[in-house]
This record gives structure tokens, C-alpha cells and sequence, in this order.
């Protein structure tokens, strides 16, 4: 088989398939799949390359070879040579923040103490709309992790001079990045804090869709933005952001709506697939007691599995989900 014969039969086939010229160059559209057999392979190599280093000794080529047999015969062979750090994560581990939400200084302490005995090492704090209470809550938590990767979400919280005085303050005493500190409307205060620079500013409320984070980032608004794909209608919208954000070399940071497990282990996919490294402000295993899986996410020493199965990469329970259901609508869904 020629190569344009043969290229014009793999984009037909939507694959690279190395049929033998046996199958005809002139009618490859009649030919029709029987079978198709997957063998998960790893080549050993010889040679340190830092791709191919593994888990427990596992260093090696992974690769994919497909066998597939045309109704009259005819075997065709494909592969394909997946790189995890390239393409969805394997075995990839996330980083969680711990959410700390209090409105009483002496309650952090004891809250803290309870996100480090479940392993974890970040922290996120609510603030606004007092910079004094914010700039004590931001400095004993600082206090009390040191190393903690230290995010402020003000939920829009601000006033705009607040806001001014409050950045600077938070900055002072060891916050590292200050989420929503205006309302998603208040275009000429984000540019003014934007400009003022004593923390970077991240959007999360009114960013919805591509076109919004363009739109801000045209007007100069932001540093970053707090990724939620529950906010965003989805993964497909989410990743698009992301995307937005890398190319105009933009902050991102995962976090999330207290996503519950399927919402969570979709999260995880899109962070990992993009290499989150800082801690994600999901905070559902901290604050949600029941699963739907068959399966739960494990999380442990604060970090969070990213799924690696097919799809998200979890099996839902439905008899979990209809004993959520019964439980949380009681019986006046169940007479309807
Ligand atoms: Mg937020």
C-alpha cells in the first residue's frame, strides 16, 4: 500500500491502522470491524528518561497495542503510547485546603487542630467585611501552619476602600492570594486592586463562562481566577478556562461548590489533567458524610485521589442514590 493510500485509509478509519494491502486501497468503506482486542503493554527500557520512571519499580514504556479484525479476516494493528503527565493523570494525588469559617478567633485554633489530624497541611479562610477580624483570623492561622499555602476568599465581601486597606493588611500578615474580594461587577475597584498589587486578586463569582474570564482579563481585573466546574455549567466550559488562564499566564486554583463525590471526582479529573500543584479549596470530604459510590474517594493526609477508570473514573451506587434520595425528600416525593 502506498503512504497516501495508507493515510487516506487511516483518516477514513480515524486511526492509525496499519492495514495490509489485502484489504484493497479503493474500497476500505466496505470493510467492517468484527473485533477488536486491547493489550496493555510496558516495554522495558534501557536508560534512565524521566517520563518512564514509576511506582514500586514499574519504570517502563506503558503502551496500548490494538488488534482489529475486519469481518472478512483481515487483522489490522494499532498503538497507542500514553504519557500520564501528559494526558489524564494516573495515580495523581491533589492537595486539599482545609476551610476555615469561623466568627470567633478562639474557635480557629481547635479547627485547625482538626483539619491537621485528618492530614491536612493547607489552609483557606473566610473573610470580610471586617479587615481587623480578617487580618487576626489570616494571622493566627498563619501562626498556626506556617508552611500552609494561605487563601482568602472574601466572597465579594468588600467595599472597595475596605478592600484597599484590607489587601495590604491580609498581605502583611501571610496571606498568599485574596479570592473575590468585590462583587464580580465592581469592574474599576478589581482594576484598582489589580494595580495596587499587594496580593494577587482571583475571580470566582460572575466568572461563568470563556468569554468572561477574556472580558476581565481584557479589562485588566484579575491575577487569577478559582476554577468550579459546578460553576462554570461544566468541563468542557472549565477546561476552556483553564486554558484562558495558561495562555495568558494567569493563575489558577482549584476549588469547588462543597462538591459532593461525582461532582468531586470530576474536579479531580480536570485539576489533575492540567497538573494542579497548589492545594484545592475542595472542601466536600470535609464537610459531607455520605457517598453514592460504589467506591469512595479515598481521601487521606489531606490529599485526594485523582479517579483514573473510565469516564470520571468512579461507579456510582444507585441504590445509595436512591437511599439519598429517600432520606433527603422523605416521604412526600415518594407519594408523588
Ligand atoms: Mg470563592
Amino acid at each position: 500500500m502506498k503512504r497516501r493510500e495508507f493515510m487516506g485509509y487511516a483518516m477514513a478509519a480515524g486511526a492509525a491502522l496499519g492495514f495490509p494491502r489485502s484489504l484493497g486501497a479503493g474500497a476500505p468503506a466496505k470493510a467492517k470491524i468484527d473485533r477488536i482486542d486491547i493489550f496493555p503493554v510496558i516495554y522495558p527500557t534501557a536508560g534512565y528518561f524521566k517520563f518512564f520512571g514509576g511506582p514500586g519499580g514499574s519504570a517502563g514504556r506503558a503502551a496500548v497495542i490494538v488488534k482489529i479484525t475486519a469481518d472478512n479476516g483481515t487483522v489490522g494493528w494499532g498503538q497507542a503510547v500514553p504519557l500520564p503527565k501528559w494526558g489524564k493523570p494516573d495515580g495523581a494525588l491533589i492537595p486539599l485546603s482545609w476551610t476555615v469559617n469561623v466568627s470567633d478567633i478562639e474557635d480557629v485554633g481547635a479547627l485547625v487542630d482538626e483539619g491537621k489530624k485528618r492530614g491536612y497541611r493547607h489552609f483557606n479562610i473566610k473573610v470580610a467585611p471586617d479587615p481587623d477580624f480578617d487580618a487576626a483570623l489570616a494571622r493566627e492561622v498563619r501562626r498556626l501552619a506556617p508552611e500552609t499555602f494561605l487563601w482568602a476568599d472574601a466572597n465579594g465581601g468588600y467595599e472597595l476602600e475596605t478592600a484597599l486597606k484590607a489587601a495590604p493588611r491580609l498581605a502583611d500578615v501571610g496571606v498568599d492570594v485574596l479570592e473575590s474580594p468585590l462583587r464580580p461587577n465592581r469592574i474599576s475597584g478589581y482594576q484598582a486592586l489589580k494595580k495596587q498589587g499587594a496580593l494577587p486578586i482571583l475571580m470566582d463569582e460572575g466568572v461563568v463562562s470563556p468569554t468572561d474570564i477574556e472580558e476581565f482579563i481584557k479589562l485588566g481585573m484579575l491575577d487569577g481566577v478559582a476554577m468550579k466546574p459546578a460553576r462554570c455549567g461544566g468541563l468542557a466550559s472549565c477546561r476552556r478556562q483553564v486554558e484562558i488562564c495558561l495562555e495568558h499566564g494567569l493563575m489558577w486554583l482549584g476549588s469547588g461548590l462543597t462538591d459532593p463525590d461525582i461532582s468531586l471526582a470530576a474536579s479531580l479529573c480536570l485539576y489533575g489533567s492540567y497538573g494542579l500543584k497548589k492545594p484545592a479549596a475542595l472542601n466536600g470530604p470535609q464537610f459531607l458524610t455520605v457517598d453514592v459510590l460504589k467506591k469512595p474517594l479515598r481521601i487521606e493526609n489531606g490529599f485526594a485521589p485523582v479517579p483514573t477508570g473510565l469516564g470520571l473514573g468512579i461507579d456510582v451506587d444507585e441504590d445509595k442514590v436512591i437511599d439519598l434520595m429517600n432520606r433527603s425528600s422523605g416521604d412526600r416525593l415518594l407519594r408523588s
